[in-house]
């Protein structure tokens, strides 16, 4: 049909469902064995919105009773660049003092974002803080941040698919593909 474009779009492979589907497993089993103590106190905090197909999936791979809230967040500077000034555009739902914290991220990129955030929640008193990221580009690396639960590091290309963005197009791939330059 004219003016329609081919979905999905002539992306390469990066990382199949397959692969995606059995580290996520990995993830929330040994998240799973991480937190078991701690109970109902347990909330996964998404930033919107790259990440929640991410959380979608991990959270059906921890076997415990948690609760899940999001965050909204944009970032000055273009789509491809972040540039470290965030600004909270959605807040979270209710207060995480003394509750066990996972941030769940799509992408660790210069680690601009990551690191506000992780600021941020710090001062709202938390038990506990730590940072879960699918994906990790170590060679952009501008703020060191530390990753407690890692998918995979990535090489140095703009990533689509599997809940991550080109102009909010393209989330919905159940891969995660790049386009060859
Ligand atoms: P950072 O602050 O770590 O540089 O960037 C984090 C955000 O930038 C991610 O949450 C994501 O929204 C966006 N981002 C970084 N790299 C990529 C990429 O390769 N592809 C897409 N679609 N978004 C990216």
């Amino acid at each position: 049909m004219a003016g329609q474009e081919t979905f999905p779009p002539p992306f390469k492979t990066l990382l199949a469902k397959s692969e995606l589907d059995a580290r996520i497993a990995e993830l929330g089993a040994e998240i799973t064995r991480d937190y078991k103590e701690m109970g109902e106190d347990l909330v996964l905090i998404a930033v919107l919105k790259g990440s929640v197909i991410f959380m979608a999936d991990l959270c059906r791979q921890i076997n415990l009773p948690l609760s899940m809230d999001f965050m909204g967040i944009a970032s000055y500077g273009d789509d491809t660049k972040s540039s470290g000034v965030v600004q909270i555009t959605s807040d979270l739902s209710k207060s995480i003092k003394g509750k066990h914290v996972l941030i769940v991220e799509d992408i660790i990129d210069t680690g601009l974002t990551a690191h506000y955030l992780f600021d941020n929640l710090k001062t709202r008193n938390p038990a506990s803080l730590k940072l879960c990221s699918l994906l990790h580009k170590p060679e952009r690396t501008e703020r060191e941040v530390q990753i407690d639960y890692l998918g995979f590091s990535v090489p140095n290309k703009f990533v689509v698919g599997y809940g991550l963005d080109i102009a909010q197009k393209y989330r919905n791939l159940d891969f995660i593909g790049y386009v060859e330059e």
